[in-house]
């Protein structure tokens, strides 16, 4: 049996790192993937060019001198969103895409997108310029089942969306059924999907284990068994069109720990030993690197990191707090409900 595999330096397509106290208390976990996709969820969103290098300055200032991660920009696309900023932003270097929430779908999602007649022009501009646009794709209509509203997204918004706006680059973000996947696999070169790491663990039923597990609650939420084993099917085929986006999403212990908890998985610091043991679960270890370190940096068209790490497969669990600090608070950290015998070796 392998125990040790060497890879490029993995990369993380959708982060969260927040700001402030948390940005510091939660950097730090990510500093060993060498880019991250960084979310513009902040309160107020990050719209702007200049809003998001001044965020790029307040994230390197929080990650150690060691740290290996190039944060990877975004702007946070509202109806507002003038198509000469986004590309000039992106020209200039400082962001690699534009972020997609419906409004209402998520975290800090408020000022998302309600009328996409008035995008449209972000968008012909975007597909003009090669800027990825990153989408959460689950529609907000309360009158939809939970569970359904990403497969009502791709039929309602994303494919007709992709139909008038031909060669826009899309990636859908943290895709959660078969019907993401199959959708995903209907596209050419210009479409992927990312997978969190804790979807390929968790089914719903984790969720309501007993009683409700807080700490399991996400968006998208999870769902049942047979999209978890889909999702785990895409992460460890190989295939280009599907790369890591980890999704991991700190929340303080007491905004989750409420008759009306934040939603979102903290994955950072346990993530890599985590998808080792997946991929060896299903005797997919040689694509781990494919799907953590190759396939998201060629789909937005840079080259795989130079170094490598190193995961070693021993005999005692790896250790990983339970929780960190956070500024006086707790953030609890994802527990995949098995020991994580993969070891990360720099
Ligand atoms: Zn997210």
């Amino acid at each position: 049996m392998t125990d040790r595999i060497t890879i490029r330096r993995p990369d993380d397509w959708h982060l969260h790192l927040r700001d402030g106290a948390m940005l510091a208390a939660v950097a730090p976990h990510s500093a060993g993937f060498g880019r991250a996709i960084i979310m513009p969820n902040l309160v107020p969103p990050v719209v702007t060019g200049a809003q998001a290098a001044a965020y790029r300055n307040r994230i390197l200032a929080a990650l150690p001198d060691s740290a290996a991660l190039q944060p990877q920009m975004t702007l946070y696309l509202t109806d507002a969103t003038e198509p000469a900023d986004v590309v000039a932003a992106f020209r200039n270097g400082i962001i690699r895409a534009v972020k997609l929430y419906p409004a209402g779908a998520t975290t800090n999602s408020a000022s998302g997108v309600t009328d996409f007649d008035r995008v449209q022009p972000v968008l012909e501009a975007m597909a003009e310029a090669g800027v990825t646009l990153c989408v959460h794709g689950e529609v907000t209509d309360p009158a939809v089942d939970i569970f359904d509203r990403e497969a009502v997204f791709i039929d309602r918004v994303l494919d007709p969306l992709r139909r008038r706006t031909p060669g826009l680059r899309v990636v859908m973000e943290h895709v959660t059924t078969s019907d993401g996947v199959a959708y995903a696999r209907s596209g050419g070169d210009d479409l992927a999907a990312t997978i969190t790491t804790h979807h390929l663990v968790i089914n719903r039923n984790a969720i309501l284990a007993g009683g409700i597990r807080p700490h399991y609650y996400c968006l998208p939420v999870a769902k049942r068994e047979s999209h978890r084993l889909a999702l785990r099917e895409a992460a460890t085929s190989g295939e280009a069109r599907f790369f890591l986006g980890t999704d991991s999403a700190p929340h303080a212990d007491s905004a989750k720990l409420q008759p009306c908890g934040c939603a979102g998985c903290f994955t950072a610091p346990n993530t890599m030993s985590i998808l080792a043991q997946v991929f060896e679960d299903e005797g997919a270890l040689d694509r781990l690197e494919a799907f953590a370190s190759l396939n998201g940096a060629a789909f937005y068209r840079l080259p795989p990191n130079d170094d490598r790490i190193t995961l070693v497969r021993r005999d005692r669990p790896a250790a990983y707090p339970a929780r960190i600090d956070a500024g006086g608070e707790t953030v609890t950290v994802f527990d995949p409900g098995f020991p994580l015998f993969w070891h990360q070796e720099d």
